[in-house]
């Protein structure tokens, strides 16, 4: 553990993805404050050798069981242990070794390493928002039980816990997320049917991982980030807004009881949250390109078509409904969102799978831990019998 003038030690699980490798490049600039101490990857081999040959950690895990003797042939020279399979990431997540993991997978797969970090204290940036849609309730007891520090990383919620510090007496009224619209603001169901994959893939704000891409383009991931931000901030679901606003410079707001809203803005670029998250409760220096206001003359916003992109309007139902559903709901998503990504369902396919299977599975009011693997797993069974996966 890094005592009081030490570096903070990063582990970060995800560090082949868009915000694992954005987090090495903050950590590269940084070097005199933070350090590595694990990065994990599922497929991605050759990224995950040359991360460890450039940042040394103490440990490294590859998913995927074929690719453990070249990576560790690869790394034998070095005293980096290396590690296999999925048990591995909550082997090294139980680490007494680092400081702050950053939660960086994608999916479900997320959850059982970031509980294991989160049942011994460690401080969580956390990026992957299926953890909280999945088992958010679960997860925050656990947290305040162990004094684990959760913050947010997805640009949203960082921004509305940038707006709360020096607030903590100040209850809040309402928050309002942003939503860039994605790549099919202002289309219709007729033009939606016949999108494929590759134009889907084209965020016009952001350069993220292909199932959030995909989720920003059906709108699922404001639904999921609604969810999110109601286990964070420990808000009704009618506390929470969403307001398009295709420039994506607002990042989100927080409205309090006297009507005054609060909000955060900067460039649309993920190495600012992610930093925020590592140096908490101080500010990092950096050289990242500054907001200029003269290139937005204009800000907008407008309100979701609830009507075409219905995902939204599940995801408000799974919220009101809480239990289970939640957890059913983001099943069901991944394993469209990954068949589509395959080209075996169609676009809107994604919201008919979901909807299906979020009213086809039994609902649990208060689930254990187990019930929710469970419901995921039923859920993802049947979301793949309906597309005959
Ligand atoms: P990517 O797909 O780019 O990266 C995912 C990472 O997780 C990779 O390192 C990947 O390894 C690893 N991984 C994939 N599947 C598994 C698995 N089954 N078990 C263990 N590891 C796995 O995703 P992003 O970086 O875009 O997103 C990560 C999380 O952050 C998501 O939950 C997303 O919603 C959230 N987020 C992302 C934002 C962004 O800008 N990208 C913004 C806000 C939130 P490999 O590369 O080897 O396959
Ligand atoms: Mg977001």
């Amino acid at each position: 553990m890094a005592g009081a003038d030490a570096k903070k030690r990063i582990a970060i699980f995800g560090s082949t993805g868009s915000i694992g490798t954005q987090a090495l490049e903050v950590i590269r600039s940084h070097t005199d404050i933070l350090e590595v101490e694990i990065l994990t990857a599922q497929t991605n081999d050759e990224l995950l050798i040359t991360q460890a040959m450039e940042f040394r950690p103490n440990a490294v895990v590859i998913g995927d069981d074929k690719k453990y003797e070249k990576v560790k042939a690869a790394l034998a020279a070095t005293d980096i242990k290396v590690f296999c399979g999925e048990e591995a990431l909550e082997e090294v997540a139980d680490f007494d070794t680092y400081d702050v993991m950053i939660a960086a997978i994608v999916g479900f797969a997320g959850l059982k390493p970031t509980l294991k970090a989160v049942s011994k204290g460690k401080v969580i940036a956390l990026a992957n928002k299926e953890t909280l849609v999945v088992a958010g309730d679960i997860v925050m007891q656990m947290a305040l039980d162990n004094r684990s520090p959760i913050i947010p990383v997805d640009s949203e919620h960082s921004a509305i816990f940038q707006c709360l510090v020096g607030e903590a007496r100040n209850p809040i009224e309402r928050i309002i997320l942003t939503a860039s619209g994605g790549p099919f603001l202002g289309k219709k169901p007729n033009f939606l049917v016949n999108v494929k994959r590759d134009h889907a893939l084209q965020h016009p704000n952001w350069s993220m991982g292909a199932k959030i891409t995909i989720d920003s383009a059906t709108l699922m991931n404001k639904g999921l980030e609604m969810i999110e931000a109601k286990w964070l901030f420990n808000l009704q679901p009618e506390q929470i807004e969403v307001v398009i606003h295709p420039q994506s410079v607002i990042h989100s707001m927080v409205q309090f009881e006297d009507g005054s809203i609060k909000a955060q803005m900067g460039l649309p670029d993920m190495k600012l949250p992610i930093q925020y998250a590592l140096g908490f409760p101080q500010r990092i220096k950096n050289d990242f390109p500054r907001l200029n206001f003269r290139r937005y003359p204009a800000l907008n916003f407008e309100e979701p078509d609830f009507k075409t992109f219905r995902n939204l309007g599940l995801a408000i139902e799974a919220l009101q409904k809480g239990g289970n559903t939640a957890c059913v709901l983001n099943a069901a998503n991944e394993i469209a969102v990954w068949a589509f990504l395959k080209n075996r369902i169609g676009f809107l396919d994604i919201t008919a799978v979901v909807e299906k299977t979020m009213q086809h599975i039994t609902y649990i009011k208060k689930p254990t831990l187990q019930e929710y693997f469970d419901s995921d797993g039923e859920a993802r069974n049947f979301a793949a019998s309906l597309m005959k996966l």
